[in-house]
């Protein structure tokens, strides 16, 4: 592929068609300064439509694509130099209709935006902890939070979703849902549940620079517990953490098959984040020797597989644990809907092939 010459004419391409804000290459902002930044070329879609104009003019082209909801993940899975990125941060719109409790949200609103828009009707959204994440982005692999024990993941609160496929089609895919009989949103006492995310906003500073690992613990062991507790003595920053989410309860009462997620017993999410400076000319060497000591401490007791929606970029031996028994009825559906790899960069969380 000639990336300049088909650059230019997709280019003309979208200016025509989609109309929306197009721009050219340089360095934008994502959320970690050490994952890449640079883009080839960024539509900025304010609709549906544009989204579909876009994909078509990429696809004529044959220029492959990235998406962006909020920018947020960690290795720049939606930055990629190679790809004509479609950024959805101009589509944030949510309404929520208060009797049925099912908010609709366009696919670059933000957890804080669902939960703000539900707010004023006494309802709350099951999100992940931070408000600045899209909830598109941490629905499509998971998306533990705080009310994940009562209404599950952010995953398995889905009504349906339109989806733009690889010819600029668009579809309506009616997600399957579980047996919980729990409502979109609840209500929640004492502290509001936008309160509660804006404590964990620290841990989300655009530009900072992050190392990020994860385990799977199917309980605390001594030994576990021991490596947890000597790493947080030793962090290598105050800005770095280990994050641990419990699952259990509702999400644990769905069947594996259900949904995209790997994991439905119950277990312990454990985030270890190195974070540095990167203005301080810090190659974060140590902070990813950090957080991988941690990592590898954790090893004998962890369960097989990692959080799709934090798989490190090099981590293709644990694409297939971290979907568990869902990993190939999922490539199944790719070779189907994206059988050239449209929407497949290299660090793709789920690629046509292992190892590529
Ligand atoms: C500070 C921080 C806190 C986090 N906290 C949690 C947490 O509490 N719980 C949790 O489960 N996870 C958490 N995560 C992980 C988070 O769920 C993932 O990083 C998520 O993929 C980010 O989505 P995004 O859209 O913001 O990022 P992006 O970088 O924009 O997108 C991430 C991936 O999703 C794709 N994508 C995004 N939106 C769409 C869309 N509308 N259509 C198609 N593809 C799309 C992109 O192409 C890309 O591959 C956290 C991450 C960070 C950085």
């Amino acid at each position: 592929m000639n990336s300049r010459v088909n650059r230019a004419d997709v280019m003309n391409d979208l200016i025509t068609s989609v109309g929306g804000s197009v721009h050219l290459p340089g360095s934008d902002t994502t959320c970690n300064s050490a994952a890449e930044r640079r883009t080839t070329l960024l539509v900025k879609c304010r609709n549906t439509n544009e989204v579909r104009l876009a994909v078509r003019a990429a696809r004529l082209r044959n220029f492959p694509l990235a998406v962006r909801g909020a920018g947020h993940d960690w290795v720049g899975r939606s930055s990629n130099h190679d790809r004509m990125v479609i950024d959805l941060s101009a589509m944030r719109r949510v309404t929520v209709d208060p009797i049925t409790r099912i908010a609709t949200v366009e696919g670059g609103a933000t957890a804080a935006d669902v939960i703000n828009a539900a707010r004023p009707y006494g309802l709350v959204a099951v999100t992940g902890n931070v408000g600045a994440v899209d909830i598109a982005g941490q629905t499509l692999g998971g998306g533990y939070g705080p009310l994940t024990p009562k209404f599950g993941l952010a995953l398995d609160n889905l009504v349906n979703a339109e989806v733009v496929l690889d010819d600029g089609s668009l579809v309506t895919v009616i997600a399957q849902l579980f047996a919980l009989g729990n409502p979109l949103f609840s209500n929640v006492g004492m502290m509001s549940y936008a309160d509660m995310l804006a404590r964990f906003d620290v841990c989300a500073v655009n530009g900072r620079s992050y190392a990020v690992q994860t385990r799977w613990l199917a309980d605390m062991s001594c030994e576990s517990v021991t490596a947890l507790l000597a790493a947080g003595n030793t962090r290598p920053s105050a800005t770095s953490g280990i994050y641990v989410q419990h699952f259990h309860g509702a999400g644990t009462r769905i069947a594996t098959s259900s949904s995209a997620f790997g994991l439905r017993r119950r277990h312990f999410l454990i985030e270890i984040v190195g974070s540095w400076d990167p203005d301080t000319g810090d190659d974060g060497a140590a902070y990813r020797q950090w957080a991988r000591g941690l990592s590898s401490s954790l090893a004998p007791s962890a369960i097989p597989g990692r959080y799709a929606n934090l798989l490190a970029a090099d981590a293709f031996e644990q694409i297939d644990a971290a979907y568990g028994c869902n990993a190939l009825r999922l490539r199944r559906l790719k070779r189907r809907f994206d059988p050239d790899g449209a929407f497949s960069g290299r660090n793709s969380p789920l690629p046509l092939n292992q190892g590529s």
